[in-house]
Formats: structure tokens, C-alpha cells, sequence
């Protein structure tokens, strides 16, 4: 099946499957409920649109084509995780499918990608304890050897999905690298010590500060080689901020409908909503915001399409399609007046979800000091030729 065939089916489905359970009352604050996830996705599963994303032999679609389909995937809050097309399940299904061994992948990715399973990434520290945050260097969870296992102590934070995951996936320090191991879940060693309480309330399991203590992982769970760790959490993030904007770029255009159909209904001084200018500009300038959120994401998944790593080129479009997006969201909740602050429909979620993206997978200052990191070596080189 062609990707835009798969994208319009999927459509298709969000639009009459899935967004008729936005109000379920399963859909709480830190996420929905594992009874809806696991029925969404038997939906997706009878309807052959499970994992659209990844095909026989776990080859993935291009990321052009990614982006027609996690769009479409995205225009329910609900969508990602029906298709299981989610983060951060997404992201870690690419990274296993890029590094883990044919045996890692029979045990933790192959459930992943049945949509059988959930996974957890582990990598942001409590900042009450100077852990890793913004500067991954700062990690301070460790792994030793013991035998032919390791043992790993730390602490961890904002960890999506921990709770109910059975696939972990914790980096710590080995020496002066880190290493990333591939963990079961539940484990004793891994302790739920809160769920965090966000903006946000699209992702099973919410966000948990983890203890990790002596948690033995056997040798053979290691993702790659010792110490690497950093080079394979790259592999992974270019890719995985793109599919997040992909999946609100999806968000924020039904958002702009749903605020379209309440201008047009909806009359204030002897006329629709929308004929009056204040109002129009800010839909117009939606359209052209979501249109400038499109072209970065094709421009981008192209770059990773060449074989590029598109380190610059991801944190460019995750800066710019955040703040996009962010002004649509915030122009749809000003457009509908009370109704778009209220829960009645889903403009406001989005408009919470996408306040959290721009600290999520980098804060927007990390990606432009790296940017302009990058702008002050090309100077200097440009300089030192003239
Ligand atoms: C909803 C959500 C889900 C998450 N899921 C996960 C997950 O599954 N796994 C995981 O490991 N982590 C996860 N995180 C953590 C996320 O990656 C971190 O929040 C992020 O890296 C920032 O770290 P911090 O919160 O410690 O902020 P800090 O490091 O304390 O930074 C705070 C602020 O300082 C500013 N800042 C930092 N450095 C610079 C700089 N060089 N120049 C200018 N300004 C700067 C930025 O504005 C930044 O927002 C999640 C976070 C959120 C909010």
C-alpha cells in the first residue's frame, strides 16, 4: 500500500473510530487508561492499521512518508496511541530496530511493534539532585559491571510511560560514556516513586520520578556497545522530535477545524464570528502556520531520507514547528471564546500538549545555543579563509 493510501485510511479511522472516545471517561489526567488503550488498539488491529509505520521485516516508511502518516495518526489525541504510533513507543521502536541484536529484537521489539507492549526511555534526572536534564553529560545514574552483569543505581525523572511499561530502556554513566541497557519491566529494582502531575494528558502512564536501585541487568542486555550510549540516544532523537512534530502538526489542524466551524456558527454583533477581521486574521494566519509546519517537516524528513543525521536540520524544525503550532493552539482557544479553555472539545488539550513539546526532546534555548554554537564555527572558519 502506497504511504498516502495508508495515511488516508488512517485518517479515515481516527476521524470515525477514535475521536468519538476523546470523551471517555478512561482518558485521565496522566493518560489514557490501559483498558483503552489495549481496546483502541484492538480496533486498529482489526481494521490492519496497527504500526502503519512499520511493514514486513520491520522495514520503516521513508520519513517523507512517516509525515503523511503520523499526521493523520495525530489529528486525534487519542490517535498516536491507537495506531501505536506514539512517543515515546515510537521512537524506541526505531532505535531497537537501528541497534539492538536479532535476540533483543525477538524479546523487546517484536511486542513493541504487535502493539502487545509499552516502552519507557530513561534518561532525564531530578534537577533537585543536579541529575541530567538539558545537559545529558550531567547524569549521575550508574552502571557497573558485576560478573557478566551490571548493576545500575540512579534516579530518574519525567520518564513517560514507566508506569505500565514492560519494556525499559535506561541509559547510565559507564566510566566517562554511558551505555544504554534493555530492561524487563516490572522489576523491584525499579520503583515507581511518583507520577509526576503535568500540562499534558495524552500518554499512557504519564510522566514518574523512578528509583533505580541495584538493578541487575545481564551483560547481553546491553543496546550496542559499552559507553556509546549518547552516539545511539542521537540515532534516536533527530527521528523522534520529528515524528512529534508530525503527530501535533496533526493535533493542531483539527484544533484550527474545530475553531473554523465555531467562527462560522457562531454570531457576536449581528454577524459570524468569522467575518469579523480579528477574527479571520488569526484563521488565516492558522492556515499559513500550518503550512510553514508542513514544509519544515517534509524539509527535514527529506534531509533524513538523503541518510543525513539531521542533527541541525531536526532542531531547527522542532523550534520552529513547536512555535508554530503553539500559536495555532493559542489562536483556536482565543477564536472560541470560554469554549476553548473549557473541556467541551479538544482545542484546549491541544493547546496544553503543545506547551509541554517545546521543553520535551530539547527546550527550544538548547536547540538554538547548539545552533548558534554551530553559526560561530562556520563564521570563524569562513573568516580564517577570507
Ligand atoms: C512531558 C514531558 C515528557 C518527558 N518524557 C521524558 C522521557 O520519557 N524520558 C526522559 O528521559 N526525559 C523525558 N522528559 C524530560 C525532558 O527531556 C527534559 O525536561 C528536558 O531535557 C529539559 O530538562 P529539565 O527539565 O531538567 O530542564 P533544565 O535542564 O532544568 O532546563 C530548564 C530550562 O533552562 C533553559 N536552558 C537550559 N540549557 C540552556 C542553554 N544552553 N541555553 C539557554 N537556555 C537553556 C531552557 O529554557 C530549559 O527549558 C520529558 C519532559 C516532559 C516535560
Amino acid at each position: 500500500m502506497e504511504a498516502a493510501e495508508i495515511a488516508a485510511r488512517v485518517e479515515q479511522f481516527v476521524r470515525e473510530m477514535v475521536v468519538p472516545y476523546e470523551r471517555d471517561s478512561r482518558c485521565g489526567a496522566h493518560g489514557p487508561s490501559e483498558e483503552l488503550v489495549a481496546e483502541l488498539r484492538d480496533k486498529a488491529r482489526a481494521a490492519g492499521l496497527l504500526t502503519p509505520h512499520i511493514g514486513a521485516e520491520g522495514r520503516h516508511l521513508s520519513h517523507r512518508d512517516t509525515a503523511l502518516v503520523l499526521r493523520a495518526a495525530g489529528l486525534s489525541p487519542l490517535g498516536p496511541v491507537a495506531l501505536n504510533v506514539a512517543a515515546p513507543d515510537e521512537g524506541n521502536m526505531y532505535l531497537l530496530g537501528r541497534v539492538a541484536t536479532a535476540e533483543q529484537k525477538v524479546r523487546f521489539l517484536d511486542p513493541l511493534v504487535a502493539g502487545r507492549a509499552r516502552s519507557a526511555f530513561f534518561m532525564t534526572e531530578p534537577a533537585a539532585d543536579g541529575g541530567a536534564g538539558s545537559d545529558p553529560s550531567m547524569m549521575q545514574t550508574r552502571a557497573r559491571p558485576d560478573g557478566n552483569h551490571w548493576v545500575i543505581d540512579g534516579c530518574k525523572a519525567f520518564i513517560t510511560g514507566a508506569q505500565g511499561a514492560s519494556v525499559g530502556i535506561v541509559m547510565a554513566k559507564t566510566g566517562e560514556g554511558a551505555t544504554i541497557f534493555l530492561v524487563d519491566l516490572p522489576d523491584p529494582a525499579v520503583r515507581i516513586e511518583r507520577v509526576l502531575d503535568t500540562i499534558d494528558s495524552s500518554m499512557p502512564g504519564g510522566h514518574s520520578v523512578v528509583a533505580i536501585e541495584g538493578l541487575r541487568v545481564p551483560a547481553d542486555q546491553i543496546l550496542g556497545e559499552v559507553d556509546k550510549g549518547f552516539d545511539y540516544a542521537q540515532i534516536r532523537l533527530a527521528p523522534a522530535r520529528l515524528t512529534h512534530c508530525m503527530r501535533w502538526l496533526g493535533a493542531a489542524t483539527r484544533a484550527h477545524e474545530i475553531a473554523c466551524d465555531y467562527a462560522v456558527k457562531r454570531h457576536a454583533f449581528g454577524k459570524p464570528l468569522i467575518d469579523h477581521e480579528g477574527v479571520g486574521f488569526q484563521l488565516a494566519d492558522n492556515r499559513i502556520a500550518l503550512q510553514q509546519a508542513l514544509l519544515m517537516i517534509d524539509w527535514c524528513a527529506g534531509v533524513l531520507d538523503s541518510g543525513a543525521p539531521g542533527i541541525a536540520e531536526s532542531s531547527m524544525a522542532k523550534v520552529a514547528v513547536s512555535d508554530l503550532l503553539f500559536g495555532v493552539a493559542d489562536r483556536c482557544v482565543q477564536v472560541m471564546g470560554g469554549t476553548g479553555v473549557s473541556g467541551d472539545t479538544i482545542v484546549e488539550q491541544v493547546f496544553r500538549e503543545i506547551r509541554a513539546f517545546r521543553i520535551y526532546d530539547g527546550p527550544t534555548e538548547v536547540h538554538k545555543w547548539s545552533l548558534a554554537k554551530r553559526i560561530k564555527r562556520e563564521t570563524l572558519a569562513r573568516l580564517t579563509l577570507a
